[in-house]
């Protein structure tokens, strides 16, 4: 691999010598946070497990100082993207205060560029999910005759033959997983009894790209942005609502020449319920701790309209874990990391984060997206309290006293 083969590191050059290498994001400087990193926390502590530790191997490869090894590829993908580090970093512009540093930009440039040029020391488990992706259209090798299942027993409109004000974008993760997709059917139900004029667009529905973009191909994730927008435009739809963080995240910032507004579910439920449009009446007696996914919180800053509806459920009380909000605990499953190594140091994070909403004397986690959900339901089975994890959609399903 040679310097002018580093094409997606080029790119980030800037942030790669604005890092000082000063190692804030390698310890605890702070007292907003437990830990910065969460994989360094999961992991044996080794430099290459922390944000400084990319950012010394990205500008070694950029200046032709290492190859890529098989090592390289291991720290390149041992990252959620969660982007804490960023947060934390104190190498900001004096004036305006925002972040000189992007992080995830450089770990995701990293990966494009190794799995570019050196595809076989890239984990069969990632090279997987994107064969998928070209295969069958979605990163979990579903058919796509799957897509749409979710909606069994709505009467929903679809996009590319009704106009409607709202296009539905229930995502891959949740419209695929059929233990996953009860909650895009309550969403629909809910959308449905506050009166939105919505549609979706079933087995037509695309992949929003995020997964192939976060492992590091940029070509397969760019030609399908471009496909999706048109697909996108062509319904005619003002206001997209997704259910995943990462989809919201994806058609938010990469979506350039999108004419629909997005919202994640929790900030259009938020406006539905300040306009009355939702009447939540049903109560039930539950202390839970809201867990920010971190594409939805940290990248997207959608802090306050979840905490909004969780408190105006009646009967549910809010707790906030120690790391809250901007300095919250990633959930472990963020930029592929449950496919990194068999999975367990997502376990471990998803782990830790439970135990967070434990020790703040949360009864249950509440989340906004199917992959913090997964990865939280799947790591708090091996604790000796487990918390029960939910989506949001579910508790506003049955605050609004509807069933099945
Ligand atoms: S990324 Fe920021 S916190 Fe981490 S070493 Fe570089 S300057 Fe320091
Ligand atoms: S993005 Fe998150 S997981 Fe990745 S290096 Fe930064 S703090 Fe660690």
């Amino acid at each position: 691999m040679t310097k002018s083969s580093m094409k997606e590191l080029e790119k980030v050059r800037g942030y790669i010598y604005s890092c000082r290498k000063c190692g804030v994001c390698r310890y605890k400087m702070t007292g907003r946070v437990p830990y910065v990193c969460p994989v360094k926390k999961a992991s044996p502590g080794f430099e290459n497990f922390s944000s400084r530790g990319k950012m010394l191997l990205a500008q070694a490869l950029l200046e032709g100082q290492i190859q890529p090894s098989a090592g390289l590829a291991r720290a390149a993908y041992s990252c959620t993207l969660c982007g804490n580090c960023m947060t934390q970093c104190g190498a900001t512009d004096p004036d305006t205060r925002k972040p000189l540093v992007d992080n995830t930009a450089v770990v995701e440039a990293m990966r494009a560029d190794l799995l570019r040029e050196c595809p076989d020391l890239i984990d069969e488990a990632y090279r997987r999910v994107l064969a998928h992706t070209r295969q069958y259209g979605n990163p979990w090798g579903m058919p796509r005759s799957a897509r749409g299942k979710w909606s069994k027993g709505l009467t929903i409109k679809d996009a590319q033959k009704e106009h409607a004000d709202v296009l539905l974008f229930v995502g891959c993760t949740m419209g695929l997983n059929p233990e996953l997709a009860r909650r895009a059917h309550r969403a629909a139900a809910v959308l449905q009894a506050a009166g939105v004029d919505f549609a979706m667009l079933g087995a037509a529905e695309p992949c929003c790209g995020s997964v192939q973009k976060r492992i590091g191909d940029t070509e397969l994730a760019s030609e399908m942005i471009s496909g999706n927008i048109k697909l996108l435009n062509n319904t005619g739809c003002e206001t997209i609502v997704t259910l995943c963080a990462g989809c919201c995240n994806m058609l938010k910032t990469q979506y350039t020449g999108l004419t629909a507004k997005v919202y994640h579910l929790v900030e259009y439920l938020a406006r539905l319920i300040k306009d009355k449009k939702i009447i939540l009446a049903k109560s039930r007696g539950l202390t839970v701790a809201y867990h920010d996914p971190c594409h939805l919180g940290r990248h997207l800053g959608v802090f306050d309209p979840p905490r909004a509806i969780l408190k105006a459920l009646p009967g549910i009380t809010l707790v906030e874990r120690a790391a809250t909000r901007e300095n919250t605990i990633c959930c472990g499953a963020g930029g592929g990391m449950r496919l990194f190594e068999g999975g367990a140091f997502a376990q471990d994070m998803g782990r830790e984060a439970v135990q967070a909403a434990h020790e703040a004397g949360a009864e249950a986690i509440v989340s906004a997206c199917p992959f913090c959900e997964t990865n939280l339901e799947a790591a708090a089975q091996g604790l000796e309290a487990p918390l029960p994890v939910y989506d949001i959609i579910d508790l506003v399903y049955d605050g609004a006293g509807l069933t099945g």
